[in-house]
């Protein structure tokens, strides 16, 4: 039986790359895409290249939405292997404390920290019943609490919260073969990046990744970029 991975905020960017290089791996893919149109040119460009890609629906800003997905997931495939938790929202680049409107906050939160909370918990049942399981987090250098500064607050905050979720929910599953980590891509030259970015999605994607495919030694409640250990 084919292994299962499932990308959120895949139909561009990064999330594309990690579904292309999870499927030359040999996966089964699930390509997550808030609109259902966007998914299916993606998942066209991965098809063609002789990848298995399901296209889902799914805004991770609604849990039943995640839910849902869950159970055609596993009516469908019979088993979820990979999480990756990837879609995130960046609004307020040039924005302070001081004067970020709140709104922007609580959207930047329910999307990039709330998305993944909704994921997790809508898969964790499926990843415990098989006794098999891997989240990766996908989060940024820009959320590591040793390097917090002033610029993009309401990114940042929402990256060192994925942080944390990612460390406590690795410890509540210690006692399982579901391993929870989190990684960086680095400056990555997608839309979120924006062209200066140094790197490709090739090189952004590699490390999520290898996570998704850890063997059941791996690590646990790490943080890493490109395969080495991050500072939280
Ligand atoms: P991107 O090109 O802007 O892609 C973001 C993806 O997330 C898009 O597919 C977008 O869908 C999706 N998305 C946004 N809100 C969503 C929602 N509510 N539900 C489902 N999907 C949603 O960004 P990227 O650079 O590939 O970023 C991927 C990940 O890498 C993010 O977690 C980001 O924080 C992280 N990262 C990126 C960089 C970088 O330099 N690029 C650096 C550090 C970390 P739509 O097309 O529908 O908008």
């Amino acid at each position: 039986m084919k292994r299962v991975g499932l990308v959120t905020g895949a139909n561009r960017g990064i999330g594309l790359e990690i579904c292309r290089q999870l499927g030359e791996a040999g996966y089964a893919v699930v390509l997550g895409s808030r609109d259902a149109a966007r998914g299916e040119k993606a998942a066209a460009e991965l098809r063609a290249e002789g990848l298995e890609v399901h296209v889902q629906e799914l805004d991770v800003t609604d849990a039943a939405a995640a839910r849902r997905v869950a159970a055609f997931v596993e009516g469908e495939l019979g088993r979820l292997d990979a999480l990756v938790n990837n879609a995130a929202i960046a609004l307020d680049p040039e924005d302070s404390l001081e004067t970020v409107d709140p709104e922007v906050m609580r959207q930047t939160l329910e999307t990039n920290f709330l998305g993944v909370l909704h994921g997790c918990q809508a898969f964790l049942p499926m990843m415990r019943r098989q006794e098999y399981g891997r989240i990766v987090n996908v989060s940024s250098g820009r959320g590591s609490f040793s390097k917090l500064a002033a610029g993009g607050p309401c990114y940042r905050i929402s990256k060192t919260a994925l942080n944390a979720l990612t460390v406590i929910l690795a410890d509540e599953l210690k006692e399982t073969n579901v391993l929870v980590n989190a990684m960086t891509p680095g400056w990555v030259r997608t839309r979120l990046g924006g062209l200066k970015a140094p790197r490709s999605t090739a090189e952004g994607a590699e490390t999520a990744v290898w996570l998704a495919m850890l063997p059941d030694d791996g690590p646990r409640g790490k943080f890493f970029r490109d395969r080495e250990e991050f500072p939280w």
